[in-house]
């Protein structure tokens, strides 16, 4: 859990640029692909991912892509895409860099969207790929739901046997990667949630619309709700559905037909669902 990594590495690539004058900052793209299966660094620049504005622990910024919908569309869904909240599941990174790419093909867009394909930058580009980010804490045991300050450390303590690889944190989004999050949340306001996660081979749900049976070889199965997850802040408390995809395996991609399956599955999935519920509220 070294800090040594990326401030010095962040600064040094700064001055670096800083003395072409003016050029922008566009090589985040190289130490990432490094740990990410089947993505070339040209993959990852084509996605044209960007600094959100918000650094993690170790100043390594948290990168975005903004895509917006077809402007003919009049209130297009807002998606929210996540992936590596825990960054020892590269592929839960990887998988969003691919649809990233499946996006850029149609002319127009469906829905706008924001993605954040690695949320916790230091777990995936620490030393060994760690779930935590590295302060230590497991980002998605960071939201705030009711009761956090008691809850999430009485089931770190009971129930994972405080184990270190679930510590919620000592106050809820008390870390950069959480708070970016959240605050994207509050600002972007999305209609539903997707966040990648490995290596369960499910998808779970939290929310308040019908839940998916199936993405590709995911079959719907409720993991579990946890204090301080995403899924039981954002679904059960704010009442903005969200998906968790659990790819079968941490560190192997599903070969592509399934990663073009479990998308065009999601999207026949928000496009039916979200879209529908979302009509009904406005009658
Ligand atoms: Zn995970």
């Amino acid at each position: 859990m070294s800090v040594s990594g990326w401030s010095h590495q962040a600064l040094a690539a700064t001055s670096a640029i800083s003395a072409q004058a003016a050029k922008p900052i566009t090589d985040w793209c190289t130490p990432l692909v490094a740990r990410l299966p089947k993505i070339s660094g040209t993959d990852c620049r084509n996605s044209q991912v960007q600094p959100a504005g918000a650094l993690s622990a170790n100043g390594f910024p948290i990168l975005v892509r903004d895509i917006a919908a077809d402007p003919r569309r009049k209130q297009a869904l807002k998606v929210l895409l996540l992936g590596g909240i825990h960054g020892d599941e590269q592929t839960a990174s990887a998988i969003v860099f691919k649809w990233i790419e499946v996006m850029q093909k149609p002319a127009t867009q469906e829905f706008q969207w924001k993605i954040a394909p690695i949320v916790n930058p230091d777990g995936l580009l620490a030393a060994k790929p760690m779930r935590v980010n590295a302060r230590g804490v497991d980002l998605n045991r960071n939201f705030p739901t009711p009761n956090w300050q008691q809850d999430a450390p009485r089931y770190w303590a009971n129930t994972t046997r405080s184990d270190p690889r679930r510590f919620p944190g000592k106050a809820p989004v008390s870390e950069p990667e959480s708070r970016w999050v959240y605050d994207t949340i509050e600002q972007f306001k999305p209609d539903v949630i997707i966040s990648v996660h490995a290596p369960f081979g499910v998808l779970d749900f939290d929310g308040p619309v019908t839940p998916p049976r199936r993405f590709g070889r995911l079959i719907y199965n409720r993991v579990g709700v946890y204090p301080g997850s995403l899924g039981n802040y954002s679904g059960l408390h704010k009442d903005i559905p969200v998906v968790t995809i659990e790819l079968p395996n941490a560190t192997v991609l599903p070969p592509d037909a399934e990663v073009q399956r479990i998308w065009q599955d999601m999207l026949g999935w928000i496009r039916r669902n979200v879209s529908a519920q979302a009509k009904l509220a406005q009658r």
